[in-house]
């Protein structure tokens, strides 16, 4: 399950102390949502008290710079997640509302560019839908 992952952290010189091993499964377990960083920091405190939140944090930064997670920035703070795909590291999401669970989009953006943007620059960009997830639709209509 964290494979890919531990490849990664491997490609890119860090070793992987059970300290990492630990994060990376605990995030990989939780893989469909994003979780607040506090509440991961918590998390390995617990399992690792002599574990500084210097460390915890810098982990975590770290897992992001090289794809391992993806980050996302909130009123109340950052949250990360587990990366739906180490395939495509650029994708967009669905996030559900209700359960906050989140989903893969596979959507190509360059034809709308093309269209209607022809001749500009674009730098970065941001997609995201929210909504009401198909599970969470059915378990409200058979309610
Ligand atoms: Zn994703
Ligand atoms: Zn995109
Ligand atoms: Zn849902």
């Amino acid at each position: 399950m964290i494979d890919q992952a531990l490849q990664l952290l491997k490609s890119h010189n860090y070793k992987v102390t059970k300290q990492r091993k630990a994060l990376l499964e605990y995030l990989s377990q939780h893989s469909d949502s994003f979780l607040s960083v506090t509440s991961v920091d918590a998390y390995m405190r617990t399992l690792f008290p002599g574990m500084s939140h210097d460390t915890i944090y810098r982990n975590i930064r770290e897992f992001e710079e090289i794809g391992i997670l993806e980050k996302k920035n909130r009123q109340g703070g950052a949250s990360v997640k587990y990366q739906c795909d180490f395939d495509n590291f650029h994708h967009h999401h669905f996030i559900c509302q209700k359960c906050g669970r989140v989903y893969e989009v596979k959507l190509d953006l360059s034809q709308i560019i093309n269209d209607q943007l022809s001749g500009f620059e674009i730098t970065d960009h941001r997609f995201e839908l929210y909504g009401i997830c198909a599970q969470c639709k059915q378990q409200s209509a058979s309610k």
